[in-house]
């Protein structure tokens, strides 16, 4: 707020009124509204509220009208020698001078005050400002610590995922050979149960599967043929082979 160009302000503490009408002055250069004044200054021995002096004397405090009618103004001070009218004139002007000074000074105290507010709070959000910068700092490298975390599980992963198909592999692998070995000995076992009789037949008896070669016989059938004994392979295709027999067919087909 501005200094008033035409008027002051109340000095009671936290008042601050724009004088109007009346106004209670005293001798100590303070200036008080009319409610104040008249509430203050009603008790005996009189305090002032602005700067605690005692005011005793008799014009001490003044009750002044702050808009005088034309008629005071022109008897006031009428008849008062020209330094006289100087000299109430200069006291006058000095009260006004000390109220305005008092003012600025008001208005400086509360304006360096709400410097240091706002610089305590531009020094808050700064600080603020940096410890979320930190955190955020920290934050992301604990993201960039776990994306590490997170590709080194992807690639052991990848890794134990890569071993286990090929111990998949090996395992079908082996599968195969443990079918192929299982198909075998089946064979075998079947070979060495009819092998027995088929030595002491007449060599024309008929052949158990007159379809063709076994159907149970893979791509391991060389194999598997290779691997069995002599006698029993000899006597396998006696019995295995289909009779070449082209009239038996021929009639067949009529
Ligand atoms: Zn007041
Ligand atoms: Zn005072």
């Amino acid at each position: 707020m501005s200094v008033c160009e035409d008027s002051l302000l109340c000095n009671f503490p936290k008042c601050r009124a724009k004088l109007t009408g009346f106004a209670w002055v005293t001798a100590c250069s303070h200036a008080f509204c009319d409610q104040h004044g008249s509430g203050e200054f009603s008790r005996s021995p009189a305090i002032c509220p602005a700067c605690s002096s005692a005011l005793s004397g008799k014009l001490d405090i003044v009750r002044t009208e702050l808009t005088p009618s034309e008629e005071y103004k022109a008897m006031v001070l009428a008849g008062l020698r020209p330094e006289t009218v100087l000299d109430i004139s200069g006291r006058a002007l000095a009260f006004w001078t000390y109220q305005v000074q008092q003012e600025r000074l008001f208005q400086e105290y509360s304006l360096s005050r709400a410097e240091g507010q706002v610089k305590q709070m531009e020094k808050l959000l700064s600080q603020q400002s940096q410890s979320r910068e930190l955190e955020l700092s920290s934050m992301r490298q604990e993201i960039s610590s776990l994306k590490k975390v997170m590709e080194d599980y992807k690639r052991k992963y990848s890794e134990v995922s890569e071993r286990l198909m090929e111990r998949n592999r090996q395992y079908q692998k082996l599968q195969g050979l443990y079918d192929a070995l299982r198909l075998r000995n089946m064979v075998g076992d079947r070979e060495a149960a009819r092998g027995a009789p088929a030595q002491f037949s007449t060599g024309a008896g008929k052949p158990p599967s007159p379809g063709g070669s076994p159907p149970f016989l893979g791509c391991d059938g060389d194999r598997l043929f290779s691997s069995l004994d002599h006698d029993g392979a000899k006597s396998f295709f006696q019995f295995s082979s289909p009779p070449r027999d082209p009239a038996r067919a021929f009639t067949k087909k009529h």
